[in-house]
């Protein structure tokens, strides 16, 4: 299987996707996130720095960061296919990444973006609310997904709560930041024909039946 990359805004459902995928098709989903998370839990130099660095809310340095995508994804299971997430956010990182599958002997294989409205996005962000005790998520803007009583878990009881981030304020930041950084990737990308568009303005089944159709051409 090709190697898959998802470009999409916040609340786009990109993480539900690639779960999907990686369930479906058991090929492993490489988010850098996990890959700093597992790596600051080693007793080595670079552990230790990433630990640190990672506990003080800083950024990992640039260089370190693609070393160890470049480590992760040298391993066997990345072979015959994975899901890059989290990655690439900029061009200069995009630069970076065909770098990196240069030296792996990887190709980009389909970078998949999910086109979504921005006033869909808004609502999925600001009816989020997250349960307390259990981390169960609901939407209140969202009739299939809302609570039975709202600011009450139907799992357990639990009492929901809003995110400090899930707020129209700071959706219309990350979002044009999203716009700002991810146009130049979108058209290095285009610019290399491996580039398929999804409607995101569906269901998460309807969106993957699109997914599933582009990565089996
Ligand atoms: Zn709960």
């Amino acid at each position: 299987m090709e190697n898959i990359m998802f470009i999409a805004p916040p609340a786009a459902g990109k993480g539900t996707q690639a779960e999907l995928l990686t369930e479906k098709y058991h090929i492993p989903h490489i988010s850098t996130g996990d890959i700093l998370r597992d790596i600051a839990k080693e007793d080595s130099e670079v552990g230790q720095y990433v630990f640190e660095t990672l506990a003080s809310g800083n950024l990992v340095k640039d260089e370190i960061t693609y070393k160890l995508i470049q480590e992760r994804l040298n391993k066997s299971d990345c072979k015959n296919g994975y899901i890059i997430d989290g990655f690439p956010r900029t061009l200069e990182q995009a630069i970076e990444y065909d770098k990196i599958l240069k030296n792996l002997n990887y190709k980009v294989g389909k970078v998949i973006l999910i086109d979504i409205d921005e006033k869909i996005l808004e609502k999925r962000i600001t009816g989020r609310r997250v349960c307390e005790n259990c981390n169960s998520i609901f939407n209140i803007n969202d009739p299939e997904n809302s609570p039975e009583i709202e600011s009450v878990c139907d799992n357990c009881g639990g009492k929901l709560y809003q995110r400090k981030d899930d707020n129209l304020e700071a959706f219309q930041r990350r979002y044009s930041t999203y716009l700002e950084k991810t146009k130049p990737i979108i058209d290095h990308y285009k610019n290399q024909n491996v580039l398929y568009t999804v409607d995101g303005n569906n269901s998460v089944e309807k969106v993957f039946e699109q997914v599933e159709k582009i990565i089996n051409k």
